[in-house]
């Protein structure tokens, strides 16, 4: 199974990516990630891509690629993959479909988040991460169940992504309107879009989403 999770910045892509991976075994590929791991790890490409993170630009097509097609190869073929936020641009997308020719993969769906937008500003701006396992969480609408102690695994230690303040969120959304969502005629033409409806709860986005895949 490959799926590609499509949706403007705070739709749910990662939220819903996690949840698949424990789901159904297959890995997420998120080029975010990969992309802060790089920042935190030094690495030139982490050099490289800081600064146009925190302005909430986009990274180069050719560096993102690369990250996927490295993932790719390293993965057993019978293991799915879901693309959480690759790919961004028209060329991306054209670069995947050439990636999973190479490694013997063939796209089976899509999947756009439908969200509203002014939504989606509050719901970026309040949340943060435990910094040891993941677990996703936001100030208003997910806070711990203890103060400062992570319901998953009892960490104390939390993080928040440095883009994600109203002023660069703002800009993510008007890249993400601009670079990204004009890629999804071309997987209509393919017919392979379905759409959800990300306001919804997480657990009914969740239902939403197996319901496509077990069809
Ligand atoms: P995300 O975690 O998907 O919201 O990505 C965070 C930031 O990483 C984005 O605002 C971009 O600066 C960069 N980034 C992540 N994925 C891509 C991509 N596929 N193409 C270009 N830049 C990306």
């Amino acid at each position: 199974m490959n799926i590609i999770l499509l949706g403007p910045p705070g739709a749910g892509k990662g939220t819903q990516a996690h949840r698949l991976v424990d789901h159904y075994g297959i890995r997420q590929l998120s080029t975010g990630d990969m992309l802060r791991a790089a920042v935190k790890a030094g690495t030139p490409v982490g050099q490289q891509a800081k600064a146009i993170m925190d302005r909430g630009e986009l990274v180069s097509d050719d560096i993102v690629s690369a990250l996927i097609d490295a993932e790719l190869a390293a993965m057993p073929k019978d293991t799915g993959a879901i693309f959480d936020g690759y790919p961004r641009t028209r060329a991306q997308a054209e670069e995947l479909d050439s990636l999973l020719a190479k490694h013997g993969r063939k796209l089976d769906r899509v999947i756009e988040l439908q969200v509203d937008e002014e939504a989606l500003v509050d719901r970026i701006t309040g949340r943060f991460t435990c910094a040891e396992c993941g677990e996703g969480y936001h100030d208003r609408h997910k806070p711990t169940s203890v103060d400062g102690v992570c319901d998953k695994c009892g960490s104390t230690e939390f993080k928040r992504r440095p883009d994600d303040n109203e002023e660069t969120v703002r800009h993510r959304m008007q890249v993400y309107r601009s670079e990204t969502a004009p890629i999804l005629p071309y997987y209509e033409e393919q017919g392979l879009v379905s759409r959800v409806d990300g306001m919804a709860s997480i657990g009914d986005v969740a239902d939403s989403i197996d319901a496509l895949l077990d069809a």
